[in-house]
């Protein structure tokens, strides 16, 4: 830009800004032709935008009278030309219509302006150039008036060959420093990224305890923060997978070798094919499908493969109902849950899924209980929602374990026996389908007094009106 426009259109611009102050000089002139502070005017203007000014008062074709003359420049044409040149320039104005804009070149030894038309123009190359602009005008009485202005076209080409060189000399300077910054910054910039490539090599090849080190610009350290945050949570993952894999390989095991070994038992010692050793095969392969099961749903749930289908159910008798049935499913008849309603409720809910969530802790209650051998199962409305608690007569859970019961094949240590056949999947179960279900749980539980698992679910807005009817 600066190349385009202090060299290649210097020219142009130059001319046309004094062009420009040549018309605006001539239009102010020309207002205050017929006023007594026109010479004082002229003055002005002149020695503010060098341009000499002369005007004429045209009595008729050949005679003229000089009323203003303002000489500024030292070698003005105007000033050198005699009187019969400003007629020609008087009929030149005319002709075009009033006014004529030419640029002209001084012939010193004959004193006539040369025309830039003219053939002679450039043979006197050098002549100074002088860009001429005639105005005829006239005042209110009619009296016509020639104003002839006259400003110098200085020869730009030793300023444009001064320009050319200095803005060549700023260029390579610009483009050495600018290549110089490129390089420094670039630097600066991708040596913590190697870096950080470098770590993030090793992370790859799994060694979690790899430090992203980032430096440089706020972005880099960002990303570096992220990148250890990913590191560290990388490294719980794959303990958490060591730990599954441990755990359901153990869980999966111990079944397989009872059935192996009973299985054996039986077809080398005929006395041994007794019912309870059978019975023992049949419980170790519920057990396996009981932890498949497990898996399974919580996977699906997880990765949210099973579709809920919410819909309106009556929720306290779907609980009586069901908890009869899976206390004769189960054969512990000699167990007692009772259910306790304030009043009949329905929700909008997976009825399948919430069932399911029941029947793990009602199963942990069972298992868990003390020796009255009692779990209620209670259900509560307030607020808007209705809760369902389970509560059993156990040893109760110690407080600091309490929060972690709810985390996939979590078990308590002291209670770990495989009495209670558990999967350490039943509570996971019960967080993820009631987060899908929109619903809460939690856990009360006083050592040696027993526990109480709680889920709970929105009602229905119409649900609370009917709730206030029965009461
Ligand atoms: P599990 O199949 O082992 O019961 P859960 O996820 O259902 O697995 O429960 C996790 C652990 O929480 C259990 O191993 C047990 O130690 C403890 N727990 C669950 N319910 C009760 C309860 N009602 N009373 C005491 N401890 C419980």
């Amino acid at each position: 830009m600066l190349w385009l426009c202090q060299i290649v259109f210097l020219d142009e611009i130059y001319k046309f800004i004094k062009i420009n102050t040549l018309r605006m000089t001539a239009h102010q002139l020309s207002d205050k032709i017929d006023e007594e502070t026109l010479t004082a005017e002229a003055e002005r203007l002149g020695q503010r935008t060098d341009i000499c000014i002369i005007i004429l008062q045209m009595l008729s074709s050949d005679e003229a009278r000089e009323i203003v003359s303002v000489d500024v420049l030292s070698s003005c044409a105007l000033h050198n030309t005699d009187k019969s040149s400003k007629f020609t320039l008087y009929d030149a104005a005319l002709e075009n219509g009033g006014s004529l804009m030419q640029r002209y070149r001084f012939d010193v030894n004959r004193k006539v302006f040369i025309s830039v038309q003219d053939d002679l123009y450039d043979k006197i190359s050098d002549a100074q150039e002088s860009m001429i602009y005639s105005v005829i005008t006239q005042d209110h009485t009619g009296n016509t008036y020639l104003i002839l202005l006259n400003a110098i076209i200085t020869p730009l080409s030793a300023t444009v060959r001064t320009l050319n060189l200095l803005l060549g000399a700023i260029s390579v300077l610009l483009v050495i420093t600018a290549a110089l910054l490129a390089f420094l910054i670039a630097r600066s910039l991708s040596r913590p990224i190697t870096r950080l490539n470098e770590s993030a090599k090793k992370l790859a090849m799994r060694q979690y305890d790899t430090v992203f080190t980032g430096g440089g610009c706020r972005e880099v350290c960002e990303l570096s923060d992220t990148l250890n945050y990913a590191a560290s949570e990388l490294s719980k993952v794959d303990d958490l997978c060591r730990e599954l894999i441990a755990n359901i390989s153990h869980d999966l095991r111990t079944p397989l070798t009872m059935i192996a070994g009973y299985s054996e038992v039986m077809r080398d010692i005929p006395g041994e094919n007794t019912p309870e050793n059978v019975q023992i095969i049949i419980d170790e392969t519920n057990r396996l499908t009981l932890l498949v099961n497990d898996m399974l749903d919580i996977s699906r749930l997880q990765s949210g493969t099973i579709a809920l289908k919410k819909e309106r159910f009556p929720l306290t008798h779907s609980i009586s109902d069901a908890l009869t049935r899976y206390t004769k499913l189960i054969g512990r008849e000699d167990y007692t849950i009772r259910f306790e309603a304030d009043c009949d409720v329905w929700v909008d809910s997976d009825e399948t899924r919430f069932l399911q969530v029941l029947y793990n802790l009602v199963n942990n209650a069972l298992t868990y209980t003390g020796p009255d051998k009692t779990v209620t199962v209670r259900q509560t409305v307030s607020n808007g929602r209705v809760r369902i608690s389970v509560i059993d007569t156990g040893a109760g859970i110690p407080p600091d374990q309490l929060p972690l019961i709810w985390d996939r094949y979590y078990r308590v240590k002291d209670m770990h026996r495989r009495a209670v056949m558990g999967t350490g999947l039943g509570l996971s179960i019960v967080k993820t389908a009631m987060e899908a279900l929109g619903g809460g749980y939690g856990v009360t539980s006083t050592l040696g007094a027993g526990s109480t698992f709680w889920v709970d679910l929105p009602l229905p807005a119409e649900q609370e009106i009917a709730k206030g009817n029965t009461q």
